[in-house]
């Protein structure tokens, strides 16, 4: 499957914001965003101006690149939403906060989304039981998010013990740190989402 390997400050600093992409290092003075905020390429540097349909661009962009997901299936993403019931934008939101990838992220059992989407792909987890290695795989309410039994013993669990002592899961997520699992109890609102993203710039750009 395609995906983006560059490197990930990159896009931090072309959207002008922290996506959280790198785990423990964003929270340092590592950061490549704190320590060169500028657009990246030899003429980042440079002040322009942005229009209308700049914002909504890099608005759609950094929504699309915060949860690592391609053109084609964003696009999708977003059909679905609007021809949902609802407020497209947070139809939107809730999509892309119920793939496998960032409920696993957001459960404490990765340190970034793309971390979890690459522990996703090595098939460490089950979603009721069923082996799930597909991180676009969308959980519903009450599907049970846990780590294999086999897989439990593995290095990045010996750590993840260790981190979800001290992980904040959102409302919506309940999770047991004792058994490595966790579970939506029900599909996160809007103000459940504590995302700095202007949604409605994403709904704006696609309804030119
Ligand atoms: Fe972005 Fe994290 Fe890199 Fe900072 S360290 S630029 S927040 S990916």
């Amino acid at each position: 499957m395609a995906r983006y390997t560059g490197s990930v400050c990159r896009i931090c600093r072309r959207e002008g914001a922290k996506l959280f992409l790198k785990g423990s290092r964003c929270y340092t003075k590592k950061c490549s965003f704190e320590r060169r905020p500028s657009p990246p390429g030899q003429h980042g540097v440079r002040r322009r101006k942005v229009g209308e349909y700049g914002l909504q661009l890099r608005e759609k962009q950094k929504v699309r690149k915060t949860y690592g997901v391609l053109e084609r299936q964003f696009r999708n993403y977003f059909n679905a939403a609007e021809n949902r019931p609802g407020v497209t934008g947070e139809n939107l939101l809730r999509t892309l906060e119920l793939r496998l990838d960032n409920v696993v992220y957001r459960a404490g059992f990765a340190p970034s989304r793309p971390a979890a989407r690459q522990l996703v792909g090595h098939g460490h987890f089950a979603v009721n039981g069923v082996p799930t290695d597909i991180s676009s795989f969308q959980v519903r309410p009450g599907d049970k998010i846990e780590v294999r039994e086999s897989r439990k013993a593995r290095e990045p669990f010996k750590v993840v013990k260790e981190t979800l002592r001290n992980h904040q899961a959102p409302e919506w997520l309940s999770v047991d740190a004792g058994t490595l699992s966790g579970s939506v109890v029900t599909p996160p609102s809007r103000d459940q989402m504590p995302l700095d993203l202007n949604e409605q710039l994403v709904v704006e750009y696609y309804s030119r």
